[in-house]
Order: C-alpha cells, then sequence, then structure tokens
C-alpha cells in the first residue's frame, strides 16, 4: 500500500521511483545503511511507472544491456530468477556473449525485487515541489506537505522533458501529432489501417516502426541522417572507473568541457543490431518505408496531418509519432526550480555542480549539501552511461557508502 501521509522527518528520502530511485532503495537496505522506517521514496507514478510506460510505448521486445544490470544489489539476482522460474530461454543471446533479458522477464523480476523489500509501502505519493538546503538536513516541499530529512536524492530521470521538432510548437493541440514519451501517446490506440510517420531513425524510431508494421498499415520512418548500428550507448570502458572517467574529471565540474566529452562518449541515435535487423526484416517485407529526408513542416487537415520534406516532398498522415529524444536532462521541472530557488551551484546548461567523490550537489560556496543525484543529471561525473542502470548501479556504490559514513544522526540510521 502507498503511503500517503508525510513523515515528520527522514533519514533518507529518495526523489523518483524509478530504475535509479528503485536500485537505490534496494541497495541502501540490502545493506542495513538504513533502516525501512527511515527511508521513503516520494514519486505520484507507481514504482518504476516510467521506464516500463516507456518500454511499452516504443514496443521494446528486450532490454540492450546484458542481465547482470538489472536493479539488485546482486548482479546475477536476474540470472537466477530466469533459472528458479525456467524462464532461462527469455534470456537473449547477444553478438558478444552477454545475454540480455526480455523486457518481461526484467519487470518480472524488478517486480519481485519490489515486492521483497516492500517498496511499495515506502512510497509517498506525491511529487516534490522544491527543497531549501538547512545545512544539516533539507526541507523537501512536496504537493502532499512538507518534511525534513537528513540526505535528499534525486533520483527523476529527465524530470518529463522531451525534445520536439520546431515545426510542432505551431500545430493545434487537436493535430493528431503525438512525442512517444508523451505520456498520452498509447500503441494499442493506433488504428490498423491507418498511415503511420515517424520522426527518427534512433532505436527508438527503429524498435517503434517494427514493433507498429504490419501488412494493412503504412508506416513511413523519417531518417535525417543514416542508421548507425552499435551494441551499446558509449564505449564499454565507461562502465567502470577508468581513465576515460579521469579524464572527464579534469574539467571543471558543470562545466561545457565535461558536457562535450559526454556528448562526444555517446553513440546517441545508434540502433543495436538485433532491432536493426527486426526492422530491415519489415522494410523487406514492404511493411515499412524509410524517407532518407527531414520533416521541416506540418499543417494540421481535417484529423490528418500534411508535411513537407526539407527535398520538397509533401506527405500526408492520419498520425505522426515523434522518436526524437529527450532534452538535456537538467531541463525537468523540478531541476530547473532548483536552479532558480536555492543556492544550490549550477553550470553549463544548467548542470548541477556535483562532488565527485559523492555525487553530492555543491553549494554556491563550494561546501557539500544534502542533497545528492543520481540518473542523467549526474552524467558530469559519471560519464555517458549515468542515467542507464550501470549508471543506477555506480551511483547506489558511492551514496551507499556516503550516507552510511556520515549518518545523520544516531539513532537516525541503522535505527
Ligand atoms: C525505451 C528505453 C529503453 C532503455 N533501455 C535501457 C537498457 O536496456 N539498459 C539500460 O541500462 N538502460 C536503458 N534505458 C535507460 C535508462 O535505464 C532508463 O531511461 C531509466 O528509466 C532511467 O531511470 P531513472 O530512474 O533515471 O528515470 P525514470 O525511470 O524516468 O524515473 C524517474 C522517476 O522520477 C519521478 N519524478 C520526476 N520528477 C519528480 C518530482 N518532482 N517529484 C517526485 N518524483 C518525480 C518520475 O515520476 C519517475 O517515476 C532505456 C531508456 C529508454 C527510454
Amino acid at each position: 500500500m502507498t503511503d500517503t501521509s508525510m513523515p515528520d522527518e527522514q533519514a533518507v528520502t529518495i526523489v523518483g521511483s524509478g530504475v535509479h530511485g528503485v536500485h537505490l532503495a534496494i541497495r541502501l537496505l540490502s545493506d542495513d545503511v538504513v533502516s525501512r522506517d527511515r527511508l521513503c521514496l516520494v514519486d505520484p507514478s507507481g514504482l518504476l511507472a516510467s521506464f516500463r510506460r516507456k518500454s511499452r510505448a516504443c514496443g521494446m521486445a528486450s532490454l540492450r544491456s546484458p542481465f547482470v544490470h538489472q536493479l539488485d544489489a546482486d548482479p546475477f539476482s536476474l540470472r537466477d530468477f530466469a533459472q528458479k522460474h525456467g524462464r532461462e530461454d527469455e534470456l537473449v543471446a547477444s553478438e558478444d556473449g552477454a545475454d540480455r533479458p526480455t523486457t518481461e522477464l526484467f519487470f518480472d523480476h524488478a517486480d519481485r525485487l519490489c515486492e521483497q523489500h516492500g517498496l511499495e509501502s515506502l512510497r509517498v505519493d506525491a511529487a516534490v515541489t522544491g527543497l531549501s538546503d538547512h545545512g544539516a538536513h533539507v526541507r523537501v516541499e512536496t504537493t502532499a506537505g512538507s518534511f525534513s530529512s537528513a540526505w535528499c536524492v534525486l533520483a527523476v530521470g529527465y524530470g518529463g522533458s522531451y525534445s520536439m521538432p520546431a515545426w510542432a510548437d505551431g500545430l493545434p493541440s487537436s493535430a493528431p501529432v503525438a512525442h512517444v514519451w508523451d505520456g498520452c501517446f498509447e500503441p494499442s490506440a493506433v488504428g490498423d489501417s491507418e498511415r503511420l510517420g515517424i520522426i527518427g531513425s534512433g532505436v527508438t524510431g527503429v524498435q517503434l516502426a517494427a514493433s507498429l508494421a504490419c501488412p494493412e498499415r503504412d508506416v513511413v520512418v523519417f531518417a535525417r541522417s543514416p542508421f548507425r548500428t552499435q551494441r551499446r550507448e558509449a564505449g564499454t570502458d565507461w562502465m567502470h572507473f577508468s581513465d576515460a572517467l579521469e579524464a572527464l574529471h579534469s574539467y571543471p565540474p558543470a562545466s561545457r568541457g565535461r558536457e562535450r566529452v559526454v556528448a562526444d562518449a555517446r553513440y546517441d541515435g545508434s540502433v543495436p543490431p538485433y532491432a536493426m535487423a527486426r526492422f530491415r526484416r519489415a522494410v523487406d517485407r514492404g511493411w515499412i518505408t524509410v524517407e532518407a529526408t527531414e520533416v521541416v513542416d506540418a499543417t494540421a487537415a481535417g484529423g490528418t496531418v500534411v508535411v513537407t520534406c526539407r527535398d520538397g516532398r509533401a506527405d500526408w498522415f492520419d498520425r505522426l509519432i515523434c522518436a526524437t529524444g529527450f532534452g538535456t536532462p537538467y531541463e525537468g521541472t523540478l531541476l530547473s526550480r532548483l536552479r532558480n530557488e536555492t543556492s544550490l551551484a549550477t553550470g553549463y546548461l544548467g548542470a548541477p555542480a556535483l562532488d565527485d567523490d559523492s555525487l553530492r550537489w555543491r553549494r554556491a560556496d563550494g561546501t557539500r549539501s544534502r542533497v545528492a543525484v543520481s540518473g542523467a543529471a549526474a552524467q558530469q561525473v559519471l560519464g555517458p552511461f549515468a542515467r542507464n542502470i550501470v549508471g543506477a548501479r555506480q551511483a547506489g556504490n558511492i551514496l551507499a557508502d556516503v550516507i552510511e559514513t556520515e549518518p545523520a544522526a544516531p539513532p537516525t540510521i541503522r535505527g
């Protein structure tokens, strides 16, 4: 049962119960860093709801990452779960030998962990609207009231920010145009014989097109740049504490230099080979058409949308879905607010100035606050995999140590 009441004070508050928030909670409980009664997750959505919705929206059949990238403290927990339940066939073989779980297996295992740790009863069903830094504690403001916490970890993902093409701005809200990450997009609502346009040739656009392709439906993918295949989102040296991270940390915190290193390291828009193969099969069957051009304008016309392309061509669709990615991880509502309303330091593009050793957000005077960050917004410290599950595991290692070595005041932690 979800906790709708506000605690008076808390030892550890995790804002966000997505992949990062859930992994951190499991980590802190498994390592006995904090007792259940001193930990809460604040999120108006259900546990893992955001990742589940996005995976479903783009028709993701299996994860891109290997089975050791899962939410339990024990890296082999998902494999053991698959074996115990006779579901080894849901560990899909990969070109590099690192088997990947099907999406269903990943979430069944994650749900089991949430159940085992009773995480739903630790969730406060509210959105965090602000934080104020009081030195030894943080005041957490939410839509359901406020409370104090010795530690507050922000694990808010992209905080709802995603990237729409500029031409979509002028369209009326009734136009049949959506972003795949918009909560309103529902793949099962796409009609069998709809003429469908998909903007974007990265992993999301490719998976979405392949999952919606069928003989009755015209699916057209607009690919302004050539398809690029890559197994992962960046080089594997970024998965370990390596020279690559040291080089990243040689730039000042929250700087343009760090942002550039991360952007250069990410294979953004790349598609893993298995997803590309499924897409190509649908293209070969004539179920998907690829247009190697960019949509530059769109007009709503009697329940359809008419697009104009850079090469001068025009086309019409019953529905247009933008698979055009996220904005920057610093643009979400909460981070924008903290940037404007607190003395927590920010830098280039509004990135939080985090301490490299602890992920603690520095104040304008350089001291370390008790607000820390896990997820995409920590990419200037953890590198291009910060947003991924392996990034959650790296952040979990760091934060478990930090919170354990600097508890609020006994008996608050290990109570
Ligand atoms: C389709 C897709 C496939 C992916 N596949 C993989 C993969 O195979 N392997 C991999 O390692 N990574 C993968 N990723 C990347 C990453 O693991 C996911 O994006 C993951 O969801 C990130 O977790 P998160 O907790 O940071 O964010 P989210 O899962 O988005 O969770 C953030 C949570 O914070 C909450 N929140 C936001 N603002 C507030 C607020 N103000 N107050 C309270 N709560 C708030 C939201 O409601 C949400 O529940 C994939 C991503 C996508 C989109």
